[in-house]
């Protein structure tokens, strides 16, 4: 493992530079992805942002959206192409190659450096190159952290500065989780100091529901919720044809369960979703219960102390009733007091 200051002098040489986020990706890993493109064109580098899938609308004012590679559909031979030839690959907001689910082979094989930066625990040592802080409320963060420590600052443009501020905003649930460190508050106050218009961003991200999310909103959360109190548990369980009757996009789904979770009580939330070829998951909860460790032995998941998700190929009510199963042997540490 070499130190990341060591990089800078590779950066400084022009290079074939792929940025790879983890799959569906969110507005921590695309925002860290896009203003990690911006810095990197400013030295002149042949540099794509590679992602495994589509991700949701509301992320798509990003600047440099419209230069995404998409792996998962028609760019599949120039992703893989690409990803062969480089001489560095940046692996943002994802701890473990696992994550880039159809990527991960062609990254695993490719002869590149490659540059962790992330925040996830359970961290795989694959990386040349790391700059990896579990503490670290985004991987966002780590990106101006990034700068930095090349002492490229200045070279972070208002685009660039309004990517991060997205990340951070985002996995931090707008400043409210505990990850809110005062230093998030101060990058935060230099982002505004660049130019950044924290209103705008919250709109963008926030404030674009189509009707039919909405929709699909007040139908999960009035069909589709059951708490279970001698638990502190409430999940929700949304099915194809649910998704289908709200004309359903990548994305709309996204926050649902912090709805669950925001019943006063509840400690664990769960929401699980039929994708057509598995059951995603998003579980969430507050305080000491892990659902990081919860949906990494039950669930092919991982994510943090707080949030984490999991994927499953069994059908949906067999996943929900899986998931109804393990409550009672988790009832103590959901419901000490
Ligand atoms: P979300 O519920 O928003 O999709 O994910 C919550 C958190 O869990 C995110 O930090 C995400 O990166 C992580 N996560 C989601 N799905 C998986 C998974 O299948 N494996 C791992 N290791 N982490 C996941
Ligand atoms: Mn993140």
């Amino acid at each position: 493992m070499q130190q990341i200051e060591e990089l800078k002098p590779k950066l400084e040489q022009s290079k074939k530079i792929a940025i790879v986020p983890h799959r569906r990706p969110d507005a921590d890993a695309l925002g860290s992805c896009l203003a990690m493109l911006g810095y990197l064109k400013q030295y002149s580098h042949d540099v794509k942002v590679i992602s495994p899938d589509e991700y949701p609308d509301f992320l798509k004012w990003m600047h440099g959206n419209e230069e995404v590679v998409i792996h998962e559909y028609e760019q599949k031979k120039k992703a893989e192409l690409f990803i062969a030839e480089a001489d560095l690959i940046f692996c943002l907001d994802f701890s473990s190659l696992d994550r880039t689910e159809s990527l991960e082979k062609h990254v695993r094989n490719a002869k590149a450096t490659k540059v962790l930066i992330d925040h996830h625990p359970g961290k795989e040592d694959f990386a040349d190159y790391e700059l990896y802080e579990p503490k670290a409320s985004a991987t966002a963060e780590l990106i101006f952290d990034f700068l930095n420590k090349m002492q490229d600052v200045d070279k972070l443009t208002i685009p660039m500065a309004e990517c991060i501020y997205a990340g951070i905003m985002t996995d931090t649930g707008s400043f409210k989780y505990s990850s809110t460190s005062s230093k998030v508050h101060r990058i935060i106050a230099d982002l505004i100091d660049i130019g950044v218009k924290p209103e705008k961003i919250h709109r963008l991200i926030y404030d674009t529901n189509t009707e039919n999310r909405i929709k699909l909103l007040g139908f999960a959360l009035d069909q589709r919720l059951t708490v279970l109190k001698e638990f502190n548990t409430a999940y929700m369980a949304i099915s194809m044809s649910d998704l289908k009757k709200f004309q359903s996009k990548n994305g709309d789904t996204e926050g649902l369960v912090n709805y669950a979770l925001s019943i006063e009580g509840i400690r664990l939330a769960a929401l699980f979703i039929d994708r057509g070829d598995s059951i995603s998951m998003s579980f969430r909860s507050v305080g000491d219960f892990s659902v990081s460790e919860f949906a990494n032995t039950h669930f092919n998941g991982g994510g943090h102390k707080n949030a984490s998700g999991g994927k499953m190929t069994e059908p949906l009510e067999k996943v929900v009733d899986f998931f109804v199963s393990l409550l009672p042997f988790y009832k103590e540490k959901l419901c000490d007091t």
